[in-house]
């Protein structure tokens, strides 16, 4: 298919999906498949976002939530959602079945990658933070770009992470992926990281600050100040560092 005659989506008003396939990820978390046209695509880069829309006890909620598929996928999108016991959007979402449609507006700028940005690239992620990132990890190990991937994940147990098969994939494949997982509940015999990510644990597993140096940082709110504050002592300017 040519570059022409590809259509690129983007739209301002909420907009109907048809959800056609839900994968389980983890025991709280699914990749919810949307339906495009065969020859369509969302019109985004790697880790902008949509908005998801619903009315929810006579109320209008959306929520923003970055496509895990490949950015230029043709015919379909992905979402890959944790459910939250009392959260509005996420269990909405989780309700739904294939074949019921889904309202979205957007893709929206999100912090993305644009290639050529940097030849050393950390991504600090925790829970489902890592959802930008794994378009973008995907992105740019699909088309051998020339960069070097530094991957800090943090979860609660060994059973939160997200895509834990693929990263297992990448760091087989690829000797430019590296990656730590941290987790605060670790197992028995656990030889990575436990708790909380420290500034020890980004300074010896990202890459140093320089002019070919971005950072990736996603993650739950409280997470984020810490963080941006440890990656400034270490020398990381704010121009490198790169949020949702
Ligand atoms: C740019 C962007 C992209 C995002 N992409 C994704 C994505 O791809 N996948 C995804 O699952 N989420 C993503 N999120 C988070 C998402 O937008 C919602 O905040 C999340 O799904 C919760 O919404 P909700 O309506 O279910 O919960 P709400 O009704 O907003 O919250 C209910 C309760 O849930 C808890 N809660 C909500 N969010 C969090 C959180 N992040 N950490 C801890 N507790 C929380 C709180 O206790 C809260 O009181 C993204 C956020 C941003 C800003």
């Amino acid at each position: 298919m040519t570059t022409e005659s590809v259509r690129r989506i983007k739209t301002h008003e909420p907009t109907s999906y048809q959800l056609t396939a839900i994968t389980h990820d983890t025991h709280d978390t699914r990749t919810f498949r949307f339906d495009l046209p065969t020859d369509a695509t969302l019109d985004m880069l790697p880790g902008d976002y949509l908005y998801i829309h619903a009315t929810i006890n006579g109320k209008s909620v959306k929520r923003p939530y970055t496509p895990s598929s490949m950015p230029g996928a043709m015919g379909y999108f992905d979402l890959t959602v944790k459910r939250y016991e009392n959260g509005l959007i996420s269990k909405y979402l989780h309700d739904q079945k294939a074949g019921d449609k889904v309202l979205m507006s957007g893709p929206k700028q999100g912090g993305h990658w644009v290639d050529g940005m940097a030849k050393k690239v950390g991504f600090v992620a925790g829970g489902t933070g890592i959802t930008p990132m794994i378009s973008i990890i995907r992105w740019i190990l699909a088309r051998n770009l020339d960069a070097e991937l530094f991957l800090v994940f943090a979860n609660k147990t060994e059973a939160d992470i997200i895509f834990r098969e693929e990263w297992e994939q990448h760091l087989r494949k690829h000797q430019t992926f590296h990656c730590y997982h941290v987790l605060e509940h670790p197992p028995a015999g656990w030889a990575q990281g436990v708790g909380r990510i420290t500034e020890e644990i980004l300074r010896r597993h990202l890459p140093s600050p320089g002019p070919e140096t971005v950072l990736f940082l996603c993650g739950p709110t409280p997470m984020m100040s810490p963080l941006e504050a440890s990656l400034n002592g270490l020398g990381y300017s704010e121009q490198s560092i790169i949020l949702p």
